[in-house]
């Protein structure tokens, strides 16, 4: 039952961890170094990642919706401080969302505040 189901899973996945080392998609600050996550598969609805750029909120509603994306392929993370560089936020029904530390870009997955367990979205992030 290790069948992974997407194509990244596929090229990124070796031994269960990941093959190369993981950054930031915007800014390119190393978040994990290689073999430090081990991947997990499960659905989980993640918020969208919204860039924070205020320029262009001409709208006179403020969309209060959240839209998230079904993610199924992780990278868990036992201990939060094996992160290169992660950055949180707010408690939010005892998960805190985890985002760039440098460029502040996010959710790019969830810390687990019962189990103190990190996954980061295999698609949130790039490779190297
Ligand atoms: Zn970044």
């Amino acid at each position: 039952m290790s069948e992974t189901n997407s194509s990244l899973a596929e090229t990124e996945v070796e031994d269960g961890k990941n093959r190369r080392k993981i950054k930031c998609q915007f800014c390119r600050s190393i978040i994990l170094n290689s073999k430090a996550g081990n991947y997990v598969n499960f659905e989980f609805d993640l918020p969208v990642i919204k860039l924070t750029k205020s320029s262009n909120k001409t709208e006179d509603n403020i969309e209060n919706i959240i839209e998230t994306e079904k993610i199924q392929d992780f990278w868990l993370v036992k201990d939060i401080y094996t992160f290169e560089n992660i950055g949180v936020s707010n408690t939010v029904d005892n998960k805190k969302y985890l985002s760039c530390a440098d460029c502040e870009v996010g959710p790019l997955g969830y810390h687990d505040l019962n189990t103190k367990e990190s996954y980061l979205a295999l698609s949130r992030v790039e490779y190297i």
